[in-house]
C-alpha cells in the first residue's frame, strides 16, 4: 500500500534542491515574468483523494496540456474525421517545428506537437461553436472550480509573438487541412494555452483519463477505447521530441507545457501534476520531470 501523502512529501525533499533550475520560457514575454523559484506538487487518486506539496495552489498557464483535454472533447463527439486530419505518429522534432508538415502535406505528425493541436482546436471549433468555451467548461467542472479563467495577458502575449503558429496554421489551411478562418481557429487556441491552473486543480482534472474516460460527476465523456488512446499518446508523443527519454526515466504517460507544468496519468490509480516554471531544451520542465521520476521510484508504478 503506498502512502502517497508521504510519497509527496518525499518528492518535495528530492526536488528542493533544484528548485529554480531550468530557463523560464521567454518566447512567450508573459511566461518570462514568471517567478523561476517555485514548483508545486499534488497527486489525485481515483477515489477522489487529494495529496500536494509545496505551491500546489499556485497557477500557472496550462499550455500544451491543454491539447490533452481538446482532444478528449473531439473524441467524445465521436469525431472519428480528426484521424485523417492529424497522425498518431511521434514528431521527433521540436513541438513548433515546420519542416515535417510541408513534407507530410499539412497533415501534422500527432495532436499534441502545436500543429496537430490547431487542427483539434479547429475540428472542437466546428464542432461546438465555442472551442475555448467548451474546455473552459469542461476543466472547471473536473477541478470544481467554477472561477477557472483564461490569463489574458498570457494570451495577448502569445498572440503578438506567435508567428511560427500562424505560419503553420496557414500552411495547413493552403493544403486544405483548416476548417475555420486561421486567425479565428488562432484565437482559440492562444486563449486554450492560456488557461491557469493550479497543481492541485490539474491533477483532479487527470483523473478522467486515469478512470478511463469517467467524469467527477460519474457521467461517462469517453469510450474507454478512446482514454486508452489518449493515454498512449501522451506516452509517445506528450514530452515531444524527448518522448522517449521520459519512458525511458519515467514509466509513465505524460503531457507537458511551457508554462513548466507535467501531468502524468496511472491508470486506475491516479493523475500526478508537477509544476516548475524552468525548463530544459525541449520545453520540459526540469523540476517536474525529477519530481516524476522520483515519485515514479518511490510508487513503482511505471507502466513497465
Ligand atoms: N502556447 C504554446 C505555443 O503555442 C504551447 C507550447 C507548449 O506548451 N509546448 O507555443
Amino acid at each position: 500500500m503506498v502512502d502517497l501523502h508521504e510519497a509527496a512529501r518525499k518528492v518535495l525533499r528530492t526536488v528542493r534542491p533544484h528548485i529554480g533550475e531550468g530557463k523560464v520560457a521567454t518566447y512567450i514575454p508573459a511566461l518570462g515574468e514568471v517567478d523561476p523559484k517555485q514548483f508545486g506538487f499534488a497527486v489525485a487518486s481515483v477515489d477522489g483523494d487529494v495529496y500536494g506539496v509545496g505551491d500546489q495552489d499556485v497557477r500557472f498557464s496550462l499550455q500544451s496540456i491543454s491539447k490533452v483535454f481538446t482532444l478528449a472533447l473531439v473524441l467524445s463527439h465521436d469525431d472519428e474525421a480528426i484521424w485523417k486530419r492529424v497522425h498518431r505518429e511521434p514528431s521527433g522534432s521540436a513541438f513548433n517545428s515546420l519542416f515535417q508538415l510541408e513534407f507530410e502535406k499539412g497533415i501534422p505528425r500527432n495532436p499534441f506537437i502545436n500543429a496537430g493541436a490547431i487542427v483539434v482546436t479547429d475540428q472542437l471549433l466546428a464542432d461546438t461553436g465555442d472551442a475555448l468555451g467548451s474546455l473552459r467548461g469542461l476543466l472547471r467542472a473536473e477541478t470544481g472550480n467554477p472561477d477557472l479563467h483564461v490569463d489574458s495577458v498570457t494570451a495577448a502575449s502569445e498572440s503578438e509573438t506567435g508567428h511560427r503558429n500562424r505560419a503553420l496554421a496557414h500552411l495547413m489551411a493552403d493544403f486544405g487541412n483548416m476548417l475555420n478562418p486561421v486567425e479565428h481557429a488562432l484565437d482559440h487556441y492562444f486563449r486554450q494555452c492560456s488557461i491557469t491552473i493550479s497543481a492541485q486543480e490539474l491533477a483532479r482534472a487527470g483523473l478522467l483519463l486515469a478512470r478511463h474516460g469517467l467524469r467527477a460527476d460519474g457521467s461517462r465523456l469517453l469510450t474507454p477505447k478512446d482514454a486508452r488512446r489518449i493515454v498512449s499518446l501522451m506516452l509517445t508523443c506528450g514530452p515531444y521530441d524527448a518522448a522517449g527519454e521520459f519512458a525511458y526515466r519515467i514509466g509513465l504517460p505524460c503531457k507537458s507545457g511551457v508554462g513548466g507544468g507535467i501531468l502524468a496519468v496511472v491508470p486506475d490509480r491516479c493523475a500526478a501534476v508537477a509544476w516548475g516554471p524552468g525548463l530544459d531544451e525541449h520545453g520540459n520542465s526540469v523540476t517536474a520531470a525529477l519530481a516524476l521520476d522520483t515519485f515514479d521510484s518511490l510508487t513503482g508504478w511505471s507502466i513497465f
